[in-house]
């Protein structure tokens, strides 16, 4: 696996892999790596010739100062992870070489109400900055194919949105999510939460999982009620439960009407907050 820290140098080796007329396939990740990452790095080395995966905490997506300083870093963990999950390359570039003057300005795309609910609503600004190191990062890198996962659902659409409002030559894969055995997402977050605050957290996929199996039975608005109901205890508050259409992330009124519905959801534990989501209804 090559370590590369400025763009240049990356390019030149993509350049030349490019020229042997090998796929590019692209994982970008903030670090901290854990097995959902590794996931998506498999995959990716399994669709194209040379996996890149980047380590960038990118400072503009995080609404919370203190959620950026206390944002974890395992450079060390990471590089052994990556040389196990057939990662070809590691792009973990400072601040300064993503952004250098002149670059800063977010992109002003369009994204619909896709970027006002839920996550949206919530940490303001968070998708613009999303947006923009996505966009910079797909514009150094140049990969063929781009692998996100379905942990970050509206994170996803909001990508799929661009690339194809900017006619980007990319191909856009789903990677499901991957959990702790007793069901909880992995996050890089997940590390910061205290032992009380980890044995509760579980509670998260089990209600997803009560509202679908549920779902046949109640409608969308009640099971949303019992769901914000099962995730507010001592310590750990619901910021949101939503039950959305599977495209357009608007609120639904019934199962029938949609082709494919997703619950998503957002949870405190002091300050660390945690996000997930369960498809109820797939198309
Ligand atoms: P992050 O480093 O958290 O920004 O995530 C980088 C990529 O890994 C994003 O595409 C995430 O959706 C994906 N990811 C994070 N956690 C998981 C997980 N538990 N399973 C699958 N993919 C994940």
């Amino acid at each position: 696996m090559y370590l590369f820290k400025k763009v240049a140098d990356l390019r030149r080796h993509l350049d030349a892999r490019k020229r042997e007329g090998k796929t590019i396939g692209f994982v970008p990740t903030m670090g901290a790596l854990h097995q959902g990452h590794a996931s998506l790095v498999r995959k990716s080395a399994g669709e194209t010739n040379c996996t890149v995966c980047s380590i960038f905490v990118n400072p503009t997506q995080f609404n919370e100062a203190t959620d950026l300083a206390k944002y974890p870093r395992t450079p060390e963990n990471d590089i052994a992870l990556l040389l196990e999950s057939g990662c070809s390359v590691l792009f973990m570039p400072e601040v300064e070489e993503v952004y250098p003057s002149g670059q800063q300005s977010p992109l002003h795309l369009d994204f619909g109400q896709l970027d006002q609910l839920m996550e949206g609503a919530h940490r303001p600004g968070h998708f613009a900055g999303m947006a923009q190191v996505v966009k910079r990062l797909l514009d150094i890198v140049q990969p063929d194919q781009l692998f996100m996962g379905q942990k970050d659902f509206q994170q996803f659409a909001i990508v799929q949105r661009m690339l194809s409002q900017l006619s980007l030559p990319v191909k856009l894969n789903m990677c499901a999510t991957v959990r702790e055995p007793d069901g909880l997402a992995m996050s890089s977050r997940n590390m910061l939460l205290s032992p009380e605050q980890h044995a509760l957290a579980p509670l998260i996929f089990q209600t997803l999982s009560d509202a679908k199996a549920n779902m046949h039975d109640q409608r969308p608005d009640d099971l949303k009620t019992v769901a914000l109901r099962s995730l507010s205890k001592p310590g750990m508050e619901p910021e949101y439960f939503e039950i959305v259409d599977g495209r357009t992330l608007q609120p639904i009124a019934n199962f029938e009407d949609h082709e494919m519905v997703v619950a998503c959801t957002a949870v405190r534990f002091g300050t660390v907050r945690l996000i997930d989501n369960l498809v109820m209804k797939a198309p």
